[in-house]
Parts: C-alpha cells; structure tokens; sequence
C-alpha cells in the first residue's frame, strides 16, 4: 500500500485525508472495547492511548508519524500478546527498535 502521504507536510490536502480515512479504518478493527487505540500521531508516537475520534483529531492537528510505516499496533503483523494488559510496555519496545535505521 502507498504510504507516501504520510511524508506530506500538507494536513489538508485531499491525499492526506485520505490517507488518514485508510488508516483509521484499519485502526479501528484494532479498537479496544472501550473504541480506543494507541495514537500514531508526532506528539503520542504509539505510547499513548485515546478514543478513535480523539486519534482522528490528532493526526489532523499534529500529523502522523512519518517513520509508522508498519501499523503494527493497528492490526498489521500484530503481536498475539501486544493487546494483553500488562504487556503494553514490552510489546512496544520491540516494534519501535525494528522501525529504527539500521
Ligand atoms: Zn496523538
């Protein structure tokens, strides 16, 4: 899937919404019961959580994060322990390292 409108600085322009429409729509199979899910935007970077329309507001607002090229924490390759309580700090740590420059 081309991802290419994740780089763009403009938030408003047509490529980016829908961009962002196809994101949410996969990210919201990963909702939890609550309807909420790790926020990829810039400033929350996957570590915080908030309701999908908060999410939606935030990658409008702030931008999504550009190197979140596999959404691994909204259902791409998914962990089958990263949606388990305790274990939210541990299934973290290993997407984030594998998405780093080698
Ligand atoms: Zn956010």
């Amino acid at each position: 899937m081309d991802r290419s409108w994740m780089q763009l600085q403009d938030r408003l322009s047509q490529e980016y919404v829908d961009g962002i429409n196809s994101f949410m729509k996969v990210a919201k199979k990963c909702a939890d019961a609550t309807n909420c899910i790790r926020c990829p935007c810039i400033r929350c970077l996957n570590v915080l959580i908030y309701p999908l329309d908060v999410v939606d507001h935030h990658l409008y607002q702030f931008g999504i994060s550009p190197t979140y090229c596999t959404w691994v924490y909204h259902g791409e390759n998914c962990q089958p322990n990263s949606r388990g309580g305790g274990k939210h700090f541990y299934s973290l740590i290993e997407p984030v390292n594998y998405l780093l420059p080698k």
